[in-house]
């Protein structure tokens, strides 16, 4: 049997001029000019135009004459050079065309619901994916995605780690998200949890002496759907024994540099900057900054602390941001909604227009504090007086919406940082007991073990995060291998000894039998492919992604099940999904 092609369509340059070649693909375009026939041809390597002249054949231009886009195609003809005023410089194939001496319809389409590469509603590009999937943005980002993940295996494997796969049933990992739940026919009433992580079973492989364990692993989370959030997604996982923080970052670095310089790009500079949680939160007011641009945090609770100005010398601080622009009033207005919707009380200010000051509070300071606050002609001074959490949260939020309403970001370059340090327990909003940061079983820097019972606020772990131009890529930490330094941890969380043994109890078990010291990480992958793909969010770069209602347009699930199905696992269900 003759091969359906013997090249592709996006190949084809002036070289080849002369030969003959048989092509494969889908019709990108066709215009009929009464006698000759203009197809342009694409598969997965580009496009070529083909020429179907019925001088030279009428059996191809009777064939071309029925051809609609996205018929599949199969043509033979010789490659020939293009008049030079017909030579398209847009296509890289755009000097030659193909003379058509045969041309066969392989598959026929019918009318399309949208164009392939048209800038159609999300849902609808969704629910006919595989036609979506054609388009130069689709096949680009797939194709991406795989230079990236293969380039990290490559990675993960010339430093010696061993793929080991985990299942996905088990029982619940405490992530902080909800469990997708899955009912067992052979056991009515009970439940499996889909993986958020692998995390207990990579840590039992450095029980189990594996040493170094690495999987592209699909977790799965219960969360509301976000730009960078799907209910499954992948992570570059990874646990390595008898290693400090340090060697874990090494590895993540190398992989991050692996992937871009597969993609020919330029990598980042190693090592990634690296800065503490209390350092990010005081400059940033995030975990998790975009590095692209200044605009810090900066504090002026010193300088304002006899003030007459009542709301500054009583607040707990006072903190402010230097914003480039001398604001309007109604831009202030807008800013103030904003540090209101991050928990702020207020915003005062001081715009420096043109040299002069504007701001209802000026008259309250002091020549000295007016001295100490003069910026910059074109820039306002944004200040919040409250509590170090709030004035944190509210001047962060700010500064991601400054650096977006402004334009701050250098889109040049990457920004890769790593957040470390940060606290081991935080309070749980719901219960006000202790929670974990991260996860239960990440261990606290040295000398902090005795706070985790005795001052946990206090503790800070030996967790850390990869952050890359304000997108957190992924997390992890050292961990805990004794069994009594997991319980103080249990504990602290308020589970008793049942409780302990009930859910964590194959962990200590293992922690007891000889358990090396082990730490690891997991980078998100399809936020890191996005990034790299220059996409907004991380649908783009998901083959078939879920829309925030939780759905998947294309096969219409999730979808009810008949009760007998329901009834065999054992459950009823309680609720009228109405109508599918
Ligand atoms: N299991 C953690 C996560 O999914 C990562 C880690 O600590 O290795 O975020």
């Amino acid at each position: 049997m003759s091969s359906w092609r013997d090249t592709t369509c996006g190949v084809l340059t002036a070289d080849d001029a002369g030969t003959r070649v048989k092509l494969a693909g889908w019709t990108d375009t066709r215009r009929d000019h009464g006698g000759l026939v203009f197809i342009d041809l694409r598969d997965f390597s580009g496009k070529v135009q083909l020429v179907i002249n019925p001088e030279r054949t009428a059996d191809a231009a009777a064939v071309a004459h029925d051809v609609r886009n996205e018929f599949v195609l199969q043509a033979e003809g010789e490659v020939v050079l293009r008049a030079p005023e017909a030579a398209n410089p847009n296509l890289p194939t755009g000097e030659i065309e193909i003379q058509v001496d045969t041309l066969r319809i392989v598959s026929r389409s019918e009318p399309l619901p949208f164009q392939v590469g048209e800038d159609v509603d999300e849902v609808l590009r969704l629910k006919y994916r595989w036609l979506d999937m054609r388009s130069e943005r689709m096949q680009r980002n797939l194709r991406l995605s795989h230079i990236a993940i293969a380039a990290i295996r490559r990675t993960m494997d010339d430093l010696g780690f061993v793929d080991v796969w985990t299942p996905s049933m088990t029982k619940g990992t405490p992530e902080g998200a909800r469990d997708f739940l899955v009912p067992v026919r052979l056991q009515p009433g009970k439940f499996f949890a889909l993986a958020q992580s692998p995390q207990l079973f990579k840590q039992l492989t450095m029980v189990g002496g594996i040493d170094r364990y690495y999987q592209i692993a699909t977790c799965w989370r219960d969360e509301d759907l976000r730009a960078d959030r799907q209910f499954e997604f992948r992570q570059l996982d990874l646990e390595m024994s008898f290693v400090d923080r340090e060697d874990v970052l090494d590895v993540l670095e190398a992989s991050v540099v692996a992937a871009f310089e597969a993609l020919g790009r330029e990598a980042p500079a190693r090592p990634f900057p690296r800065m503490s949680y209390a350092d990010v939160m005081r400059l940033y007011g995030t975990d998790k900054p975009d590095l692209r641009f200044g605009l810090e945090i900066q504090d002026a609770t010193e300088l304002t602390r006899g003030s007459d100005f009542g709301v500054f010398a009583n607040a707990p601080v006072v903190r402010y941001l230097v914003a480039p622009r001398a604001f309007s009033r109604a831009d202030l207005g807008r800013l103030e909604d904003v540090a209101k919707e991050w928990g702020a009380k207020g915003l005062a200010y001081l715009v420096n227009d043109g040299g002069e000051i504007r701001s209802p509070i000026a008259k309250f300071l002091s020549e000295q504090e007016l001295e100490a606050l003069r910026t910059e002609p074109g820039t306002t001074v944004l200040f919040v007086a409250d509590t170090e959490e709030i004035a944190s949260r509210v001047l962060g939020g700010l500064r991601t919406h400054l650096g977006r309403e402004l334009d701050l970001p250098d889109l040049e370059r990457n920004e890769f940082l790593w957040t470390v340090d940060f606290p081991l327990f935080e309070r749980d909003e719901n219960t006000g007991g202790w929670t974990f940061v991260h996860h239960p079983f990440t261990a606290a820097i040295d000398g902090d073990e005795e706070k985790i019972e005795h001052d946990p606020g206090a503790a800070h772990g030996q967790h850390y995060d990869l952050i890359w131009n304000g997108w957190e890529l992924g997390s992890g930490s050292i961990r805990i291998h004794r069994a009594e330094t997991q319980q103080a941890v249990f504990r602290t969380m308020g589970l008793g000894e049942a409780e302990q043994q009930e859910k964590f109890g194959f962990l200590l078990d293992a922690l007891r039998m000889g358990a090396p010291p082990h730490g690891g990480f997991a980078m998100g992958i399809e936020r890191f492919v996005a990034l790299l793909a220059g996409e907004p969010d991380i649908r783009q770069v998901i083959a078939f992604p879920k829309v925030s209602s939780g759905g998947d347009p294309l096969t219409g699930a999730p979808t009810t099940m008949p009760d007998t199905v329901l009834r065999e696992l054992g459950i009823t269900s309680i609720v009228d999904p109405g109508q599918d």
